[in-house]
């Protein structure tokens, strides 16, 4: 009976945690297709009351905001595909040569705007390439979801990304001066849903850390933090540069190439 009792308590619990994952995702979605919904509103009353040429002025800055909010839908959805891939054991690597600089470069440079936006001035610290055996887009996933982080809590504040490697690793610190993490929870944001934020000031489904260590433990590296409440965070990723054959029992991720797939496709 005592433990009935105590798998019941952790049943209302998981379904408790599922909840309010549920609903705060929806209103995650929700959010920008109103917003999108309202833009599109105005533009179409705008196209029907003046004349092309007339209204191609407004028409730009409503199309920019709406392309905006396309973006974060894309980037929810994506990660709740990302999650349910990741559970079902799908995540699939494409492993190839890869410049660890330039894929820095990439992000920083699509994210430019959202930087000024946040008020971040960004310090890069990258010099010569950083070349590796990786999955670029997935390292650009990493990469972007640290930057966008870093600008999420740390707005107003600079940023720097800096990139060093040795013979084996290569290492990305991503700097904010943002408002930090206290140490109680700076290992249980790398898991799924847990946030360290109020819902009310942050939004956030508080999946990108998860994912992230996802793709980087598949890569056969490391991420972790150094943070102080309301100073700041480095956020550090480390990988090897390339997955040895074989790797340390109990280390990463399985990943190992799965079964009708070439070498260079493996799982993670
Ligand atoms: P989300 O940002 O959607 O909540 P993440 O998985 O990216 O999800 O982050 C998990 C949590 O880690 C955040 O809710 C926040 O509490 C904390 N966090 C992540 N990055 C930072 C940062 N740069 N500074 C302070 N807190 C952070």
């Amino acid at each position: 009976a005592i433990e009935n009792a105590r798998l019941y308590e952790l049943a209302q619990k998981a379904i408790h945690v599922r909840d309010e994952f549920m609903s705060i995702a929806s209103h995650e979605l929700k959010t920008p297709i109103t917003t999108l919904q309202i833009q599109i509103q105005g533009l179409l009353r705008r196209i029907r009351a003046v004349g092309e040429a007339a209204a191609s002025e407004g028409l730009n800055a409503r199309m920019t905001a709406s392309e905006r909010q396309v973006e974060r839908l894309t980037h929810l959805i994506d990660d709740l595909l990302d999650i349910s891939r990741i559970t079902a054991g799908r995540l699939d690597l494409h492993i190839e040569r890869v410049d660890f600089a330039s894929v820095v470069r990439d992000v920083t440079a699509r994210l430019d705007e959202t930087l000024s936006r946040a008020g971040c001035a960004l310090v890069l610290k990258i010099g010569e390439p950083q070349i590796g055996e990786w999955d670029r887009l997935r390292l650009d996933q990493v990469v972007t979801n640290l930057l966008s982080n870093a600008m999420k809590y740390g707005g107003g504040r600079p940023i720097e990304l800096a990139l060093t490697g040795d013979a084996d690793r290569v290492r990305l610190d991503v700097t904010d001066h943002g408002i930090g993490i206290e140490p109680e929870n700076q290992t249980r944001i790398f898991e799924r849903f847990e946030r360290a934020v109020s819902d009310h000031h942050y939004g956030g489904l508080g999946l990108g850390l998860w994912i992230a260590r996802q793709i980087v433990d598949g890569l056969g590296g490391r991420i972790s933090v150094r943070s102080e409440a309301r100073q700041g965070s480095v956020f550090s990723v480390d990988l090897p540069r390339t997955r040895a054959a074989d790797p340390a029992p109990g280390g990463g991720a399985d990943v190992k190439p799965s079964e009708g797939e070439s070498e260079d496709r493996v799982r993670a």
